[in-house]
């Protein structure tokens, strides 16, 4: 694997109380960096704006209205960037931002901007830390739209940056054979090939309050990944230095391959 992309979730940043996991992005921020200094190039989709913004606030339920969330992202994404700034130049590792719609990546023009500036910073290793523009995507009308937590924007982000590889870091170790929050039989699929409706069916419903892509989502990110004939592990977030086993190929979480 020489290019990855990485996706983390928003239940691996902000803890249950709504403060945000500064050991998850420390230890995130040192494998990154550690990756890239074995001359790797790695891109950072990272979920959580909304969810930093309500801690900044102090509210504990996602608020419905369209504008408070665009809001709480506003607020949310500008913090979360100062925690990644900092905790990457620990490391000496230099970050970017890059905030996407649906219409810039289906618009050929700006798809292609998009693309030579992740080029130009992944040849002078950086790495870009890539999330959906909340603040502009109107998606009130169909929630389908949207890019589901960030679980499908990271699945385009790895097929259009050609990257050999997405990692998907969540609260859950895989991809069960039916969600183990609510089956104590549940167990974990070690390789899948393809995703079947049968696959959907044991993805279940929606995920947790502060993440909203659930199971469904990654699973249609798997199924693009598939289509374009690369690869995802789906793996548990919350120490992200996981990611250096799955560089090692050790059987870790769910491959999709
Ligand atoms: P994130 O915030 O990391 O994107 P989500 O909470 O949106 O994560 O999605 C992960 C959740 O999906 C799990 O915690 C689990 O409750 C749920 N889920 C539903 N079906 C399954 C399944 N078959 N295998 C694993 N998790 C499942």
């Amino acid at each position: 694997v020489q290019r990855l992309v990485v996706k983390i979730g928003t239940s691996s940043l902000i803890h249950p109380n709504g403060k945000i996991n500064l050991q998850a992005i420390d230890q995130l921020s040192y494998t990154l960096t550690g990756l890239v200094n074995e001359g790797k190039q790695v891109i950072l989709v990272s979920s959580g704006a909304i969810g930093v913004g309500m801690g900044q606030l102090g509210l504990t339920k996602r608020p419905r209205e369209i504008q408070a969330q665009q809001a709480l992202a506003s607020i949310g994404q500008s913090e979360l960037m100062t925690v990644y700034q900092q905790r990457f130049a620990v490391y000496g590792q230099k970050i970017s931002q890059i905030l996407l719609t649906h219409d810039v990546l289906d618009f050929p023009e700006s798809r292609e901007h998009v693309h030579h500036t992740m080029e130009q910073l992944l040849e002078w290793g950086v790495i870009p830390v890539v999330n959906e523009n909340d603040t502009v995507a109107v998606d009130e009308l169909d929630h389908r739209t949207r890019f589901g937590d960030n679980d499908q924007l990271s699945a385009i982000v790895a097929t259009r940056s050609n990257a050999d590889l997405l990692v998907m870091l969540s609260d859950i170790d895989g991809f069960y054979t039916k969600n183990p929050h609510k089956f104590a039989d549940a167990k974990l699929i070690d390789v899948l090939h393809e995703i079947t409706e049968d696959s959907v069916r044991r993805a279940g419903g929606a995920g947790t309050e502060l993440g909203t892509g659930g199971m469904v989502t990654k699973l249609k990110a798997a199924q693009s990944i598939l289509a374009n004939n690369k690869m995802m592990v789906l793996a548990n977030g919350a120490n992200p230095s996981i990611i250096f086993k799955i560089m090692n190929n050790e059987p870790i979480g769910t491959l999709f391959v």
